[in-house]
């Protein structure tokens, strides 16, 4: 059985006194791997004081030798690599292939981004006649992440903090553990000095709303629910804290009567199923202009028929296990109510697929017929749950497509680049992807409206834990 610990002043710790703990539950058959331990307020402020003690120091170190240990981090992670895929595909049930070539290849990618970013980053800089500009780092940053996409998540808040000079307590979902605690062994076998980064696990109600009022810490990184979100903002308000948000979504799907059906709605299906629909950027409401509307549902329904349901260890495409019990009453929910809604389902439904009787599965469902002011329209779901709406010309398509609280991603396929250029700057998102070209590890990533504030990933992430400073006069 695993046992998770926290890792605080650069080594494996208890919590301060014997508390509750959190089940790690595998999510293909629900067995149960071991135990997360779950800290309380006083683990918090112990990490944090860890954190505040090194800043001192780490602060003060050059930016050469901060490359160099976050160019070791690398190397450490590329040589525990598969461990790393393996963490993930076991704590949240990625298949193999996904947990391989994308989930654990966001750790190296985000680092090998951010060294490439401060290269030419103006860190001190000349400023008006008299003046030097400095972006210094702003201290002890608390980085909150989700279970979706583990290391994706916690890389693009760790690397840029580390290079910046700034101190880490991390608290990651308690749902994803595992990698969760390897990014911690990695950390230390690269050499960091004690303190700079420490993890502890814990809830949000406890350890999270700790974290975030605590008067030491300077910044919060959270990347989670909306929901969870807005208490994070309103812990930290008292004590002024920055706070970078990247929260859920809602992503339209535009498709143009000239784009080349079969192929376009095909790159759709499978592009929200993919992770088993558990991505903040899933573009989950497909919009189709109406001349093509009833062929293109067709299309999607049989695409979706096809899909093939894995077991996470199986090799190839597919779609895995959703991560927790919670997800799967959440999307049954879902399907339940987009039933009762009135929506049309042309494939899926409640229930597990045949042959799954334990494990967090579910049938990959499309719902045709959606009204964007039903709930499934609307509300982030979370699962592989397609919704698919007629739009009758450009503006309709605009007007449905950023009719939701949601800003996060937006995809249009049109074989006219005037039309996606057009509407590209019509959409209230922080990433377009026009016929299937998506983000590269420069880009900035985070969302318009309530799906966040801030963008990371890149030269974007390193302005998050930067302070400037300007110094007049010699
Ligand atoms: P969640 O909000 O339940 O939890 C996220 C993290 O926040 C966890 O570590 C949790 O313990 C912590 N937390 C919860 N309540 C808190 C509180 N009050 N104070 C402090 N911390 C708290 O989200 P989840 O279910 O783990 O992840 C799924 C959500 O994350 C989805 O909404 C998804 O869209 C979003 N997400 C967004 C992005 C993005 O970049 N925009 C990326 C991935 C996931």
């Amino acid at each position: 059985m695993i046992r998770c610990n926290f890792y605080i002043d650069g080594a494996w710790v208890e919590p301060l006194r014997p508390g509750a703990e959190h089940p790690i539950v595998n999510p293909a058959d629900e067995s149960v791997m071991g135990a997360v331990a779950m800290g309380s307020a006083e683990d918090a402020a112990r990490a944090v004081q860890a954190a505040r003690r090194a800043f001192e120091g780490f602060s003060q170190t050059t930016m050469a030798q901060r490359r160099a240990w976050l160019a070791q981090l690398k190397t450490v992670f590329e040589q525990r690599y598969t461990e790393m895929a393996q963490a993930i595909s076991h704590e949240m049930g990625a298949p193999w292939d996904l947990a391989y070539d994308s989930q654990a290849e966001c750790g190296p990618g985000h680092i090998q981004a951010t060294l490439d970013a401060a290269a030419d980053y103006p860190f001190e800089a000349p400023i008006g006649t008299h003046g030097q500009l400095l972006a210094e780092p702003i201290g002890v940053c608390v980085l909150i992440t989700p279970w979706n996409w583990p290391i994706n998540q916690i890389m693009s808040k760790l690397a840029p903090a580390l290079l910046t000079g700034c101190t880490v307590v991390m608290k990651p979902s308690e749902f994803a553990p595992l990698s969760a605690r390897l990014v911690a062994e990695m950390v230390h076998e690269a050499g960091y000095p004690p303190g700079v980064f420490n993890l502890l696990y814990g809830d949000g109600p406890v350890v999270g709303s700790a974290l975030c009022a605590d008067p030491e810490v300077d910044l919060v990184s959270f990347t989670g629910s909306t929901a969870a979100g807005v208490s994070v903002a309103k812990a930290a308000a008292d004590t002024v804290k920055r706070v970078v948000q990247e929260l859920g979504g809602k992503s339209p799907n535009l498709v143009f009567a000239d784009a080349p059906l079969e192929e376009t709605i095909g790159r759709a299906v499978r592009k929200c199923f993919n992770n088993t629909g558990q991505s903040c950027n899933a573009p989950t409401r497909l919009l189709v202009q109406r001349a093509v509307y009833d062929e293109a549902v067709a299309i999607a329904a049989r695409v979706a028929a096809q899909v093939r349901v894995v077991h996470p260890r199986e090799r190839g495409d597919g779609v895995g296990p959703l991560a927790m019990r919670r997800q799967f009453e959440t999307v049954q929910r879902f399907i339940q109510l987009g039933i009762d809604e009135g929506a049309r389902l042309v494939a899926g439904g409640l229930g597990r697929p045949d042959g799954f009787e334990r494990g967090y599965y579910v049938k990959p469902t499309v719902f045709a017929d959606v009204r964007n002011d039903m709930a499934i329209a609307q509300q982030e779901i979370f699962g592989p749950v397609l919704c698919i709406l007629p739009f009758d010309d450009e503006a309709h398509a605009i007007r449905l497509a950023n009719d939701t609280p949601f800003g996060l991603a937006a995809y249009i396929n049109t074989a006219n680049p005037e039309t996606a250029q057009r509407v590209a700057r019509r959409l209230r998102a922080g990433t377009i992807s026009i016929n299937g070209v998506g983000n590269e590890y420069c880009s900035p990533f985070g969302g318009y409206k309530q799906s966040g504030n801030g963008r990371e990933w890149g030269r974007f992430g390193l302005q998050d834990y930067l302070e400037y400073k300007c110094i007049n006069g010699q």
